[in-house]
């Protein structure tokens, strides 16, 4: 390649990166990872309580996944939709097998999840004779990805800021008020679109009975209840998707990040009433549960639907939830809670606290976290964690609140 002239990037000293800063990283380079342990370049070790934001399910270099996408590569990767894709057909099937579904829609992201999710939702009460049924009312705190249409979904000013006017037909409302919700209902509404738990927004759960609640005014009004499980699916929340807590089933859901166990893979799952609108020509993707993606998305469903393997998780989670407990207990002049279910945890920090300067002390403990809206730091280690890790992570966790609250003790004390 050619190099650009000097003039052309302006001051040599003022060249933009080649990858795009579009984030602020740590300055950590991995080279190899191993269950939940990650190695970087230069030979530190570090315990991932992060997951890659919750995706790396079952670890890192799992036997089986690798050996999975090795095999896969080895044949043929690719293919495109034109043509079946016999490993897109068994992994629809197995998760329609262990969901609510009736059919499933394979993508890349969680972004281009949602995205299905809501032409899905638009598409049915179109045919169905409503076209200007085209509302979907969503949460303040939600995270719904970066596409233009799921970036209103998701409504958060300062990521909508500068792209022009957001996509038409998203309201907000607060997370969890059942009469905000029901004051947002018009003749346009065509859905509700939520996260049984807020990832980003900040580790939130909503309530069971809210979400039972979403469901029965769903099915008053006529509306569909859209699930974004794109964090807490795939066994993340303890069950196999998180509604099932609540007892409800969803008409239809996005899931993403967890289902590819670090592979890029989406999907989104529908009943047959959104389903059968979605026929050819209707959506799309090149990508989209080619074989590849489809391999690795079907061993790591190997690992998780195997007997006993959720128990496990349910087991350890329990195990972290009692232990950030008390290391709340144990700090309480910096910390407030926990929250959150399953191995998707929040720690809740004091105002003064900083959740980003936390994850920063975490790292040179050797715990991987990652912050969360309302000044919460993420706790979401691999499923695949043991309690050893969990008591390691602790202890880590342990030294860098202890430290935070020696600090505000000084500073209270000047
Ligand atoms: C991460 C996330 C998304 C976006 O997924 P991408 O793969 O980054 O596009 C959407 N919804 C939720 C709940 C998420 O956590």
């Amino acid at each position: 390649m050619v190099a650009r002239p000097v003039e052309y990037c302006g001051a040599s000293d003022n060249v933009i990166p080649a990858l795009m800063p579009t984030y602020n990283r740590a300055d950590l380079a991995f080279e190899r990872g191993e269950g939940a342990w990650l190695w970087t370049t230069d030979g530190r070790r570090f315990l991932d309580f992060g997951s890659g934001i919750a995706t790396t399910s079952i670890g890192h270099a799992h036997p089986h996944l690798v050996g999975a996408i090795t095999a896969q590569a080895a044949r043929v990767m690719h293919v495109s939709n034109l043509y079946r894709v016999p490993q897109a057909e068994k992994l629809a099937a197995r998760l329609v097998e262990s969901s609510f579904a009736d059919s499933v829609f394979f993508c890349n992201s969680g972004a281009e999840a949602n995205e299905g999710m809501i032409k899905a939702v638009r598409k049915y009460h179109a045919e169905r004779g409503h076209p200007e049924r085209f509302h979907t009312i969503c949460f303040e705190g939600a995270f719904h990805g970066r596409t233009l249409a799921t970036l209103s979904a998701t409504g958060n000013e300062k990521y909508l800021a500068g792209f022009g006017p957001p996509v038409e037909g998203f309201a907000h409302v607060p997370f969890g008020n059942m009469n905000a919700v029901r004051d947002a209902i018009g003749p346009q509404t065509a859905a509700i679109m939520i996260e049984p738990i807020q990832g980003e927004g900040g580790v939130r759960p909503a309530d069971l009975r809210f979400l039972r609640e979403l469901r029965a005014v769903c099915d008053e009004f006529g509306l569909l209840l859209a699930l974004d499980e794109v964090q807490t699916g795939m066994g993340r929340s303890g069950k196999l998707w998180a509604h099932q807590w609540a007892g409800i089933e969803p008409d239809v859901m996005s899931a993403a990040k967890g289902i590819g166990g670090g592979f890029p893979l989406g999907a989104v799952l529908a009943k047959e009433h959104v389903a059968q609108y979605l026929k050819a020509g209707t959506h799309g993707t090149t990508y989209g549960g080619n074989p590849l993606a489809c391999a690795a998305g079907n061993a790591v469903l190997d690992v998780v639907l195997a007997d006993g393997f959720l128990d496990g998780v349910q087991d350890v989670a329990k195990y972290l939830w009692d232990s950030l407990n008390a290391l709340v207990s144990r700090h309480p002049t910096v910390l407030t809670g926990v929250r959150g279910a399953g191995l998707l945890l929040g720690l809740q920090c004091v105002p003064e606290v900083l959740n980003g300067d936390m994850q920063a002390a975490a790292v040179a403990e050797g715990l991987l976290t990652v912050a969360a809206g309302q000044n919460v730091l993420r706790v979401a280690p691999p499923l695949i964690v043991s309690r050893e890790q969990v008591d390691i992570a602790v202890a880590a966790l342990d030294r860098v609140f202890g430290q935070a609250a020696r600090s505000r003790e000084q500073a209270t004390v000047k």
